[in-house]
């Protein structure tokens, strides 16, 4: 039997909990959030540092590569997404950050502009209740003060040059993401293990979903997608709606030709430094061992310790332009991490990073024979313009690492080592570097969709999540998300309640 809500939200994620918050607000709505992976009940999900091992899961985690990218040495690279409730912001490591007020402006969007972005950030982190970690090791702490003119106790922000103690959706020492903040109390149905393959239709109006197990799902006031930058255009195409030529090539009949699905594909690119010296930060070493063993025992009784790290400690935003705004963002990682294939080797150290707040790279997602597969194509470093921008990046982190006030903890360049400078250090950053696991715009907001997220040419369609950022917040990307959410989740509801014959509820 077809089971019958109001509306189908897609996708138990960042912003697919916030979408189904804001729509279970309306009196009698019934909402059912759909979402192909697992509960996110594991305790891997709450312990902070447990993201270590969820992104070696082969089931909360979608495992997407790219293609061989000829831009970037012919190279695939990961796009780890998460795969359950809570979404990617389930294996994230919980960096808050709402992005620049800029950076919405840009947007050129009624509704969209920062005045009112601000307003809903107020909002969701009402519910989110973002703080500063509550035990950062000593070595981040201190690269916190690498800019003496900066107060250490505030978090970085991208609007200036500031580095800091990044502040995290966490609670307790534990981790507490949107299915937490949003999908718990809003009283939804989840159905979890229900991956779907498509839109239903009525002619030009969307009716439900279907699963990819075959069983189907109806929706009377419509449906949400809010599966995510990857998943999100390819439901769209495997629906019908995408670029004609390509949905022709892969077999699917095309309902609507929207070239604009998978198009504007970018993420942040990413570039990490490794340093490992005796006496450093968290590692493998015999001296560590009796800490590590201690960790479970000391996040269980008192949500202290080690195992509260959500890795990516603290971090900074500057310039290697005249201009005053930032236009890269280190991440600071007090962690020895493998840069020789392995993700843990022996020894103590540290990472920082050089991710660029603005790429000009455009790439593109596809959709090929296989109907499940995306073909995800970054196009990194695609423009010159951003591989110049990131070895400028890397001579100025080492320059602000020079002067990090890490005394006796401070540890020498591993890779790829300080000899490593100019073209080299350029070849090495387009063969090596990844991205900060941020990816957007592959159904942008004045694109394929209208500025409330409405698919165009399509009734009782829309999208929600990542994939809709027209351009990429100059930050990590979670918080966006579940603004997004919000204010789409916002404008459905107004739409469903302004027709309400379209939400009259028929028994099953
Ligand atoms: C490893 C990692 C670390 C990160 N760290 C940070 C960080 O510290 N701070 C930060 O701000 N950002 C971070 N990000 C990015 C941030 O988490 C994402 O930008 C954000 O979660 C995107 O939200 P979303 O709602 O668009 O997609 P998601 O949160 O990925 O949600 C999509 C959901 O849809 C489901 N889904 C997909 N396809 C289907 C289908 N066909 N049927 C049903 N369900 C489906 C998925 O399983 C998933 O639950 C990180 C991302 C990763 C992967």
């Amino acid at each position: 039997m077809t089971r019958e809500y109001d509306h189908i939200v897609v996708g138990g994620g960042s912003a697919g909990c916030a979408v189904a918050a804001r729509l279970a607000e309306r009196p009698g709505a019934q909402v059912c959030v759909v979402e192909a992976g697992p509960s996110d009940q594991d305790i891997r999900v709450k312990i902070p540092f447990g993201l270590v091992n969820l992104l070696g899961s082969n089931v909360r985690n979608w495992k997407r590569q790219t293609v061989p990218m000829a831009s970037a040495g012919g190279r695939q690279v990961a796009v780890p997404r998460g795969r359950m409730l809570g979404g990617s912001g389930s294996i994230n490591s919980m960096v808050w950050f709402r992005g620049t007020r800029a950076d919405f402006d840009a947007w050129g969007l009624p509704g969209w502009d920062s005045t009112t972005v601000w307003d809903a950030f107020d909002s969701i982190e009402g519910r989110m209740t973002p703080a500063r970690l509550p035990h950062p090791h000593p070595l981040s702490d201190a690269f916190g003060r690498v800019f003496p003119a900066n107060d250490p106790n505030a978090p970085p922000t991208p609007e200036r040059q500031s580095a800091g103690v990044f502040h995290t959706n966490m609670r307790r020492g534990a981790r507490w993401s949107a299915a937490d903040g949003f999908l718990r109390p809003s009283g939804a149905d989840v159905v979890t293990g229900a991956e779907v393959d498509q839109v239903t239709f009525e002619g030009p109006r969307a009716t439900g979903v279907k699963l990819r197990d075959g069983r189907t799902l109806k929706a009377r006031a419509g449906v949400v997608l809010s599966a995510g930058s990857i998943e999100s255009p390819m439901i769209l195409m495997r629906s019908g709606i995408g670029p004609g030529a390509d949905l022709q090539g892969a077999g699917i009949d095309v309902r609507l030709d929207a070239p604009g699905v998978g198009a504007n594909l970018h993420d942040h690119p990413g570039f990490g430094l490794h340093f490992k010296g005796q006496g450093s930060g968290y590692g493998l070493t015999l001296g560590q061992l009796p800490a590590w063993a201690l960790s479970p025992v000391q996040w269980l009784l008192m949500r202290s310790g080690r195992l509260t790290s959500n890795t990516v400690e603290a971090g900074a935003f500057y310039s290697v332009t005249d201009s005053d705004v930032p236009d890269i963002q280190t991440h600071f990682l007090p962690f020895l991490m493998g840069w020789q294939g392995k993700a843990i080797i022996w020894g103590s150290g540290y990472f920082a990073d050089v991710c660029l707040c603005q790429p000009s790279s455009r790439g593109r997602l596809r959709i090929g024979k296989d109907r499940f597969q995306p073909l995800i194509d970054l196009n990194l470093f695609g423009d010159d313009w951003d591989l110049d921008m990131m070895v400028r990046g890397v001579e100025r982190l080492r320059q602000i690492l020079d002067t990090a006030p890490f005394e006796h903890r401070g540890a020498p360049e591993g890779f790829p080592g300080t000899g490593v400078t100019g073209d080299a250090l350029r070849e090495v950053i387009r063969t090596r570097a990844g991205t900060a696991y941020h990816p957007v715009g592959t159904v942008a907001l004045g694109g394929p969709l209208d500025a409330r997220g409405a698919v165009k040419g399509i009734e009782n369609l829309w999208v929600a999540d990542a994939s809709v950022m027209p351009r990429i917040t100059s930050a990590n990307t979670n918080a966006p998300s579940m603004m997004i959410g919000w204010q789409i989740g916002g404008h459905v509801a107004a739409a469903a309640t302004a027709t309400p014959a379209a939400s009259c509820r028929v028994a099953t």
